[in-house]
C-alpha cells in the first residue's frame, strides 16, 4: 500500500464519555495510520445535537491525549473541506442529498430524505475482519440521510466525510455491518470508490454479554484516575482484538504499529478481562525509570513527601504495586506511626531484644541484619518469627517492602520508638 494514501479515522459522537471498548478502535485506526506513515484523523459526530452531552467533546480529546493517540490533523481546523466537527459542517451535506435525490437513489418522505434501497440483490463487500460479506438488499430499510429539519443524519454525514476527508480505511464497531449496505449504495451513486473496511468485533464482559456499564465498563479516564498508565492500556486494547506471540509481551505503540496487520484482526469477540489490565499495569509500572515512576506517582499520593524520600521508597515499592493509586496506603508506615501490635510474651521477647540490639548497633543495612540474626541465633529462636515480629511492630503489616531498607530510610529514634512503643 502506497504510504501517503492511508487515512484512517475515529468518529466517536460526543453523546457520553466513550467507554473503554469504543477507545479500541480509535487505537487500531491509529496504529494502522502510523503502520504505513499515514494519517490519523478524529472527526466528531456530533450531528445530532438532542443526543450531545455537554463536556464529552472535551473528554474525548482527553482521553486520546492521555493515551498519545494525538490526530494528525486538527479537528477544529480540519483540511481543505472543513473541520471535522460535522455541526460545522452542515451546508456540505445538501448538495450530495440533492444529487443523490436527483439521480433517483433517494426520496423525499414527509419532508425528510431517505434512500431507496433496491429490492432486489445483495450489497456484498470483503470486510477485513470477516472475509466477504453479502445482505440482501431488501433486508435494509430505507434509511433517512436529511431530518425534515434538515439535519443530516449519521449514514449521510460520515459517508459524505469519509470521502471528502479521503479515508482509506474505515474501522469501527460489528455494529455497523447492518449499515454498510446503505453506505455502499452511498458512495456507488456518486461514483465514489469505496474505502477498505474493517468491522472490528464486541468487546464482552466476563459473562459473555457486549460490555456495558452493568458490567463496570468505564471510560480510560476513570482508568486512569485509578493509577493505570496508559502504557497499559494500549497495550491491553491491542490484545483486545488481536493475538501477538504469547500476548503478553510489553508493546509501546511504535512497536505494535510495526506488529498490528488489519488483515488479522480477531474474528471472534474478545472478553475484557481486569486481571489481563492488571498484569499489563504492573508490568509497566515496573518497567518505568524511578524518576518518569516519581513524576507521575505525585498526583496520586495524600502524603506530602519530599522528592529525595520519595526517590528512596520508590525502588523499594515499585515492584509490589499494580496501580498507582495503591502506592499511597502502602507507604503510609514510613510516616504515620502505626498502631501497636498486639503482642504475645514471646513476641515481647523478640521486640525487647532487638531494642537493645538496634538501640547500639550502627545503622547500616549490613549491620542491622547481621546483628538481629546473630541474636536471634545465639537464642536458638525461629529467625523467620523473630523478623516478623519486627516488622509487624515496625509497620503494621505482615506484607511490606523489604524491613531493613525501610528501617534506614524511617530512621533510628522512630524505629526504636515504635518498638517501645509494642512494649509498653
Ligand atoms: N459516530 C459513530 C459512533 O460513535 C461512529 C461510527 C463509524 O465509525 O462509522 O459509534
Amino acid at each position: 500500500m502506497s504510504q501517503t494514501t492511508v487515512r484512517t479515522r475515529y468518529a466517536p459522537s460526543p453523546t457520553g464519555i466513550p467507554h473503554i471498548g469504543n477507545t479500541r478502535t480509535a487505537l487500531y485506526a491509529f496504529l494502522l495510520a502510523r503502520k504505513y506513515g499515514g494519517k490519523f484523523i478524529l472527526r466528531i459526530e456530533d450531528t445530532d445535537q438532542k443526543r450531545t452531552v455537554p463536556g464529552s467533546l472535551e473528554k474525548i480529546y482527553e482521553i486520546q491525549k492521555f493515551l498519545g493517540l494525538t490526530p494528525d490533523e486538527d479537528p477544529q481546523k480540519g483540511g481543505l473541506f472543513g473541520p471535522y466537527i460535522q455541526t460545522q459542517r452542515r451546508q456540505i451535506y445538501q448538495k450530495y442529498v440533492q444529487e443523490l435525490v436527483a439521480k433517483g437513489v433517494a426520496y423525499e418522505d414527509e419532508g425528510a430524505i431517505r434512500i431507496k434501497m433496491p429490492k432486489e440483490g445483495y450489497a456484498t463487500w470483503h470486510d477485513l475482519v470477516a472475509g466477504k460479506i453479502s445482505i440482501p438488499n431488501k433486508e435494509v430499510d430505507d434509511k433517512v440521510l436529511l431530518k425534515s429539519d434538515g439535519v443530516p443524519t449519521y449514514h449521510l454525514a460520515a459517508m459524505i466525510d469519509d470521502h471528502l476527508m479521503e479515508i482509506s480505511h474505515i474501522i469501527r464497531g460489528v455494529e455497523y455491518i447492518v449499515s454498510t449496505p446503505v453506505h455502499l449504495k452511498i458512495y456507488e451513486a456518486l461514483g465514489w470508490e469505496f474505502p477498505h473496511i474493517a468491522h472490528v468485533p464486541l468487546l464482552l464482559g466476563p459473562d459473555r454479554t457486549k460490555l456495558s456499564k452493568r458490567h463496570g465498563a468505564k471510560s480510560v479516564l476513570e482508568y486512569r484516575d485509578e493509577g493505570y498508565l496508559p502504557e497499559a492500556i494500549n497495550n491491553f486494547l491491542f490484545y483486545l482484538g488481536f493475538s501477538y506471540q504469547d500476548n503478553s509481551a510489553l508493546l509501546s505503540l511504535a512497536d505494535m504499529a510495526k506488529i498490528f496487520d488489519e488483515n488479522k484482526i480477531q474474528k471472534q469477540n474478545a472478553i475484557f478481562d481486569i486481571q489481563k489490565l492488571n498484569h499489563f499495569n504492573k508490568a509497566w509500572i515496573k518497567r518505568l525509570s524511578d524518576e518518569d515512576l516519581l513524576e507521575r506517582i505525585k498526583p496520586f499520593l495524600k502524603h506530602q513527601v519530599a522528592d529525595d524520600t520519595l526517590t528512596k521508597i520508590l525502588p523499594l515499592v515499585k515492584e509490589r504495586i499494580t496501580k498507582l493509586d495503591e502506592l499511597d496506603q502502602f507507604i503510609t508506615f514510613f510516616f504515620d506511626r502505626p498502631e501497636p501490635q498486639v503482642q504475645t510474651d514471646q513476641t515481647k521477647k523478640y521486640l525487647a531484644d532487638a531494642l537493645s540490639v538496634l538501640e547500639k548497633n550502627a545503622w547500616t543495612k549490613e549491620a542491622i541484619e547481621s546483628a538481629l540474626a546473630n541474636s536471634a541465633n545465639e537464642k536458638g529462636w525461629n529467625r523467620g518469627d523473630y523478623f516478623m515480629a519486627l516488622r509487624l511492630a515496625i509497620t503494621g503489616s505482615r506484607v511490606t517492602p523489604p524491613l531493613t531498607e525501610s528501617m534506614l530510610i524511617i530512621g533510628q529514634d522512630e524505629i526504636l520508638a515504635r518498638l517501645k512503643q509494642n512494649l509498653a
